[in-house]
């Protein structure tokens, strides 16, 4: 099992990817946040069917965390990390300090609308896109890839950098990932350490509601009741709910004539202190 080659600076990484490039490899980018679970792993194996070479980006970036977020307490288990992306094959990991991707003065955003500012995570965390397509696009002119995936589990982000990619003509292929679920159903996430046992047991009931409803809807039962059911389950489990919407699963708009179009359920609550997303297709 070779190790990930380690880079912490924009100089090492050009210096490793040049030589790639040099020798006609292409080069695949998955960029995370660390506390890499299984699901991080599906995209870093997808990723090496697509390109020659991987890089996974490890990088808690603060620009995309609000001011009462958990920005600081963000799991960081960069050993761990590492252990699994060499089991993983990957080739190298880019690690940057906050300096590094943000110079002193640092003063320029991605200013976003259509799916950004669908009304789903936007509305509760108002400055979170302009940070993640800011950082996204830094990383693609530092790594310079071919191609780069996201997961499908935060379905609003890859829809926007969908877009972004489009707008801009980032020469980058953007790929789309299946979200990666717990035995129960529970969509893996990097934030699920931070239930209690209590909280783990009550947390699969927002998917299964989804599902349930997603199920009805399939079946001819219209929408907005469906969603009114599946709100009082997942309320009843013990959640606060920021959002449960049925929406076009291309530009996120809502949907006026459901026949016409794929469709995508998204959902955000919060259970206790932990805030959980999930979203699922309306058209299996
Ligand atoms: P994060 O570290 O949370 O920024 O996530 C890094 C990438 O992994 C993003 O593209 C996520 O959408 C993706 N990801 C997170 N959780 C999952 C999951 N359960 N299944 C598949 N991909 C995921």
């Amino acid at each position: 099992m070779s190790q990930p080659t380690i880079a912490n600076t924009i100089a090492e990484l050009r210096a490793l990817t040049a030589g790639w490039r040099k020798a006609g490899d292409t080069i695949g980018l998955v960029p995370t946040m660390g506390a890499l679970h299984e699901g991080h792993v599906s995209l870093t194996r997808l990723m090496r069917e697509k390109a020659r070479r991987t890089i996974v980006s490890i990088f808690v970036n603060p620009t995309q965390f609000g001011p009462n977020e958990d920005f600081t307490r963000y799991p960081r288990t960069f050993q761990a990390d590492c252990e699994k992306l060499a089991a993983a094959g990957v080739d190298a990991v880019f690690a940057p300090a906050p300096d590094e991707v943000y110079p002193d003065g640092f003063c320029t955003t991605i200013s976003l609308a259509g799916p950004a500012t669908a009304g789903l995570e936007d509305a509760f965390r108002p400055t979170h896109f302009a940070g993640v397509a800011t950082v996204v696009t830094k990383l693609f002119t530092m790594v310079a890839p071919d191609a780069a995936i996201f997961g499908e589990k935060d379905f609003q982000q890859l829809a926007v950098i969908r877009r972004m990619a489009r707008d801009l003509n980032l020469p980058v292929e953007i790929l789309g990932a299946p979200t990666m679920r717990e035995a129960d159903g529970l969509a893996m996430s990097s934030r699920n350490v931070y239930l209690s046992p209590a909280e783990r047991q009550a947390a699969p009931a927002l998917n299964r509601a989804m599902r349930a409803a997603a199920t009805v809807i399939r079946s001819g039962t219209a929408i907005a009741p469906a969603l009114v059911e599946a709100r009082a389950a997942i309320a009843a489990a013990g959640f606060v709910i920021d959002y449960l919407e049925v929406r076009d699963a291309g530009s996120l708009a809502p949907v006026e004539k459901p026949e016409e179009r794929a469709l995508r359920m998204l959902a955000a609550a919060r259970l206790g202190k932990t805030r959980l997303i999930d979203n699922i297709s309306l058209d299996d």
